[in-house]
């Protein structure tokens, strides 16, 4: 039975929470999906979703909270969305603490004002069909590092990437109906305890 954690702290955490149990029931895994505040909740976890929200206020309370050091000594795979995608990033335009698990850099809100809210279906290269892209004040990724795969880009920004058995993306898999992110995600946990 794995153990997947959804990091609630702030932003859209039940959502990602029915999302991620969809999947689990959909490719029949064994597991617990559960909401986590503290570190030694985290550290029993096999996989971390972060969600959007306010990536200032979570990355404060993952960095007060001792949950960062959680992560990273239990090499726990983490789902970044949005804000999640800034704080799995080594650097921002901000002064601001990171988990720095992804070697690349984000900017933040990255898609201007125009459109700093928008949908767009998206063609990503683990999917074979496109997929519903929801972007709220997104940010994207450029100066990825060796290592990381870019799995997708929009107008030549970088909106999701791979590396080791994390995945970023700018975009809101929780609030659609479409599991194959979360689906993504579970899969690499596996290969993780495996
Ligand atoms: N712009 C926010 C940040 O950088 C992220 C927005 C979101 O998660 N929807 O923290």
């Amino acid at each position: 039975m794995i153990k997947i954690g959804i990091l609630d702290l702030q932003g859209d955490v039940s959502e990602h929470q029915i999302m991620a149990k969809n999947a689990v029931n959909k490719i029949s895994l064994k597991a617990d999906v559960l909401k986590v505040k503290t570190a030694p909740e985290v550290a029993e976890c096999d996989g971390i979703v972060i969600s959007g929200g306010e990536s200032t206020v979570i990355g404060r309370l993952i960095h007060e909270n001792g949950i960062d050091i959680a992560i990273k000594e239990n090499h726990i795979p983490v789902l970044g969305t949005c804000a999640g995608m800034v704080l799995l990033s080594q650097q921002t335009d901000c002064d601001q603490p990171l988990l720095g698990l992804v070697p690349m850099k984000v900017k933040r809100n990255g898609f201007g004002r125009q459109k700093l809210s928008f949908e767009a279906d998206l063609n990503l290269n683990a999917l074979k069909t496109p997929y519903p892209g929801v972007f709220i004040r997104a940010p994207y990724a450029y100066d990825v590092e060796d290592g990381t795969v870019v799995v997708g880009q929009i107008h030549d920004k970088i909106i999701a990437v791979a590396y080791e058995h994390h995945l970023a993306t700018a975009f809101h898999p929780e609030l659609t109906n479409d599991t194959r992110i979360h689906e993504y995600f579970l899969k690499e946990v596996l290969n993780c305890v495996e």
